[in-house]
């Protein structure tokens, strides 16, 4: 009775059919970002990339340990804006990276710091006086997020043999990565798969989310790079262990 529609496929395959069940690519929701379309300038509340960030008053601003440099505040996601996508609720997660030192592998977190922190609507926070004046911060631009299906990207697929180059291609259409700013979903390696292992407890790290160098949104890493985040979900004591990982197409 149902007749699939599949014209993309005849048009390239001359009616060939594609053995989508041989792969099982999974699925899971994303939430991409985009430059909101209400900006509210000097907003240190809202998602964003660049600008001042939400800091609570009281703490000190994060110097890199291979350098020394202040770190360059990088983007903040309130777990609010992408909901389940950070494992603890109410929270704001603030991301900082040292442009001196441009580190690619940083399970250790020399070169960078990611603080998740309770957002809270009213907490003081630190005043821009006591924050270092860094050229590198990207210009402050709000985010909203659309929620969309991502696909781990080819080199992630389980098992695919015997597909052939058209076949793959075909798939990765059908089943896109989104290899955009974003919380949730796969990462978008731009070389070989790297996912870091917990620097405490030695288990594997959940993807949290990638900042992707993008014109569009300002943000510029060394050589077009990519930047992933990932947090261990067993439970540590005090700050959950979160670790990075920088590739470069
Ligand atoms: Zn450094
Ligand atoms: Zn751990």
């Amino acid at each position: 009775m149902d007749k699939p529609e599949r014209p993309k496929l005849k048009r390239l395959a001359g009616g060939r059919a594609l053995p989508e069940q041989a792969v099982d690519i999974p699925s899971a929701p994303c939430f991409v970002a985009r430059a909101a379309t209400q900006s509210r300038a000097g907003d240190r509340r809202q998602s964003k990339i660049g600008g001042l960030p939400y800091f609570p008053d009281g703490e000190a601003w994060p110097a890199c340990k291979g350098c020394g440099a202040p770190l360059t505040f990088l983007a903040q996601f309130k777990s609010a804006d992408a909901p389940g996508m950070i494992a603890a609720p109410a929270r704001m997660l603030v991301m900082f990276y040292c442009f001196a030192c441009a580190p690619f592998w940083d399970v250790e977190g020399r070169g960078f710091w990611a603080m998740l922190t309770p957002f809270e609507p009213f907490a003081p926070l630190l005043p821009e006086k006591k924050m270092p004046i860094d050229p590198h911060t990207p210009p402050e631009l709000a985010l909203r997020f659309a929620k969309t299906k991502d696909h781990p990207a080819p080199t992630e697929w389980p098992a695919s043999g015997g597909l052939s180059d058209w076949e793959r291609n075909e798939l990765a259409a059908r089943r896109p990565n989104v290899a955009k700013t974003k919380l949730g979903g796969f990462p978008s390696w731009c070389q070989s798969p790297d996912a870091p292992r917990c620097r405490e407890c030695g288990q594997a790290m959940r993807f949290i989310g990638q900042l992707v160098s993008d014109i569009g949104l300002g943000l510029h890493f060394p050589d077009g790079g990519r930047l992933y985040l990932f947090e261990c979900l067993a439970p540590h004591d005090g700050e959950v262990p979160l670790s990075i990982v920088m590739q470069t197409e």
